[in-house]
């Protein structure tokens, strides 16, 4: 049978690639799995589809819609899971290897999709900050916003995890509304294209959002403009090369880089063997190198010890890895399938020799074991030990991209620092402790190096995430040798596809420029109730005005009754009077939040839910008893949840009898769409 040929997603057609192919072989047993090539794509075209036809038709949308169609990728790669893993076998991963790269690609969507609709405005623009007031009379203010850059978002992706690694970069760059350009590592391309093929069938995202290259990327990055973005994740080497390409550096195009790390991970110096700690430590350390072969980029490189305990964790490690079943990874009892390729079991196998040749020694494993299927890319989880780690160099620098760590003794804390840190930023450091003292003076020590920290001891045992997995919601990447960038980190991620502008001008012109209600701005004074109104019926800067109530002494005295609240400001004249602040007795800031509310409610049940929070709330001039207050309640902004329910974000403003700010605050309130 002829070996099938992956193609490129190339304005919006597949195409096959001429010219020379290359092979890529299964890693369980060598034999042929795809041919692959991109000659006679035009890379030039690809860019311009992504910046006149992808990127605008996504820029239409607001955050929220692209966020829905975030979650239906996930939802339609979910439904054709079975058939990714019938190719992620071929990588040389187990199911459980799979879980994490197609499930976890897809649960990254779900995450950002969510994060995208509860943290993000159903609006085209994103607020960064509050309004900074430029002027005495508030006519001309700042504000700063993100808007998406108007080029292509250029992915190039690792081979170990071939859809994760694709969907992680994809799900914030199209919530930002931008569109991208993937190029799968070849290794692993037929998985990344199967799923690719997955979401481009599923129908969910208009023409030019997404396009796929299967090969080299040719003169595409000549093609490159400051709008542009490239991300990469592979090796520092090849990081390197793209980074300083002329069109890069010219255009100042953004770079946004995952390297190679040799990430840490310590005991501490309370986590004796005996102590749950320890036991942690040794399972995350066998678990970091098994999963996956040990191909993660936040993989345990250096196992650090306290010198005493050093042999019994090379003993507990040693124990743990011989019991590793290494074999076929669609057989169910393997633990560890095969890397990616003969050759980069053979480069492991030459980072191994390196360290050896730099004075560690190979304390388990045998690297050159023969394989147990013929022809496959196998190694057996291979254990070595310095005990002099400040003359090994390589151990802090040499990364063998497999089942591979080095363990090492550091002699107190400043040492583990000091150890930690040379690895010139890692994308992830663990330390094993029960005692908070050492956590803090670690982590105090060692953050500017590493992107990601995990402080593991028994009350986390059970549900803490584990030192490998890289999460939505946290930021993934790390200073120097990890590549000196982040991704995901929720929002954050979706930001590394905008540009930051500060705007200048009046609160109206603010106000209509970022679509929502900006305090300051015209309001539209409304005849009906807004809490008599769907979130469909409202419109941003529709405001009711309240009638305004009398606050009396009596008042204030009830209140501070009632509650217990009897500070000294609302109950004694004289003290209050003494105050650098105010001129007499006040009224308590929560009793006018409470008439604020009896102004401003409509009692009867109807499109409003319930109050689900305030937020940015200031107290601005006292109110004094015999003083009075109203309320002026605008529409903010809004958002839906979902079909059922939507929130609405009210600015409240409360004015005295002079029209003063007495207080302002957001509110927010569920709503029926
Ligand atoms: P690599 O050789 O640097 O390749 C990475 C990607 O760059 C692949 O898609 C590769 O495509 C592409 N590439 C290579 N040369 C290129 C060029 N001249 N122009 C454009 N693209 C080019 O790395 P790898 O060996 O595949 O991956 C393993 C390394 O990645 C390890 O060092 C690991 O630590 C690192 N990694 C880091 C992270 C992270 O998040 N920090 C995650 C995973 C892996 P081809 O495959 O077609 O050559």
């Amino acid at each position: 049978m002829k070996t099938p040929q992956l193609l490129n997603y190339e304005r919006d057609r597949w195409i096959a690639g001429d010219g020379d192919l290359a092979e890529i072989s299964s890693a369980i047993d060598g034999e042929p799995v795809a041919t692959t090539g991109s000659g006679g794509i035009d890379f030039g075209g690809m860019l311009r589809h992504a910046r006149e036809v992808g990127g605008p038709a996504l820029r239409k949308l607001t955050f929220h819609e692209r966020a829905r169609m975030i979650k239906a990728l996930g939802l339609a790669i979910m439904a054709r899971k079975e058939e990714l893993y019938e190719l992620n076998y071929l990588t040389g991963a187990t199911r459980k290897d799979g879980w994490i790269d197609i499930e976890g690609g897809a649960g990254t969507l779900f995450s950002f999709s969510s994060k995208g609709r509860r943290e993000l405005p159903d609006a085209h623009v994103l607020l960064d900050g509050q309004l900074e007031g430029l002027s005495k009379q508030g006519t001309f203010v700042g504000q700063h916003i993100y808007t998406p850059l108007q080029g292509a978002a250029v992915h190039i992706n690792a081979f170990n995890f071939p859809v994760w690694g694709m969907l992680e970069k994809l799900a914030p760059t199209l919530l930002a509304g931008v569109a991208a350009i993937v190029k799968p590592a070849s290794a692993t391309a037929y998985l990344a294209e199967a799923a690719f093929r997955i979401m481009t069938e599923a129908k969910i995202l208009p023409p030019g959002a997404i396009q796929l290259i299967v090969g080299g990327v040719g003169d595409l990055f000549d093609h490159l403009t400051g709008q542009d973005v490239v991300s990469f994740t592979g090796s520092a080497h090849t990081a390197l090369k793209l980074r300083t390409h002329p069109t890069v550096i010219r255009e100042s195009v953004r770079f946004v880089a995952e390297q190679d790390s040799l990430n840490a991970s310590l005991l501490g110096p309370d986590a004796a063997p005996g102590t749950p700690e320890f036991d942690l430590f040794v399972r995350e350390v066998a678990t970091e190198m098994t999963v996956k072969a040990g191909q993660k980029c936040t993989a345990i490189r250096r196992a650090m010890a306290p010198a005493q305990y050093l042999d019994a964790v090379q003993q507990a490690l040693a124990e743990r890895l011989a019991k590793t079943k290494v074999g076929d990874p669609r057989a169910e009892d393997t633990r560890m399938g095969a890397l990616v390729s003969v050759s980069q079991r053979d480069d492991v196998r030459e980072k191994i020799a390196q360290l050896e040749a730099a004075g560690a020694r190979i304390v388990a494993g045998d690297p050159n074991a023969d394989p147990p299927i013929p022809g496959g890319a196998f190694l057996r989880p291979v254990l070595l030990r310095t005990d002099e780690p400040w003359r090994t160099d390589a151990v802090h620098d040499c990364e063998p991209f497999g089942p591979v760590s080095t363990i090492m003794p550091y002699k107190d804390i400043g040492d583990a620092i000091a150890l930690a840190n040379r690895g010139k930023g890692s994308l992830v450091l663990s330390l094993f402790t029960h005692s908070p003292d050492a956590a803090r003076e670690f982590v105090q020590g060692a953050a500017a190096h590493h992107g990601r920290m995990l402080v593991i001891d028994r009350t986390n045992a059970a549900e803490n995430t584990g030192h490998g997995s890289p999460l939505p919601v946290l930021v993934h990447g790390g200073p120097g040798r990890a590549g000196g960038s982040e991704e995901m980190g929720g929002v954050r991620g979706v930001k590394h596809y905008m540009q930051r502008t500060a705007i200048q001008s009046s609160p109206a012109m603010i106000a209509a420029i970022t679509e929502q209600y900006i305090p300051g701005a015209p309001k539209h004074v409304i005849e009906v109730h807004p809490f008599r109104l769907k979130m469909s019926e409202l419109h941003i800067g529709d405001t009711w005005k309240t009638a305004s109530r009398t606050v009396t002494l009596e008042d204030i005295e009830h209140f501070a009754e009632f509650t217990g609240d009897k500070f000294y400001a609302h109950m004694d004249e004289e003290a209050a009077r003494a105050s650098p602040i105010f001129e007499g007795r006040v009224a308590h800031g929560y009793l006018i939040l409470s008439f604020a509310a009896g102004l401003f409610v409509d009692p009867d049940p109807g499109p409003v839910l319930a109050n689900t929070g305030l937020e940015n709330l200031r107290f601005l001039t006292p109110l004094y008893p015999g003083d009075s207050m109203r309320v002026e309640l605008s529409v903010r902004s809004k958002s839906l949840k979902s079909d059922e329910t939507g929130v609405v974000r009210w600015a409240v403003e409360i004015f005295n009898q002079e029209d003063e700010l007495v207080a302002t605050y957001d509110l927010l309130t569920e709503n029926v769409p």
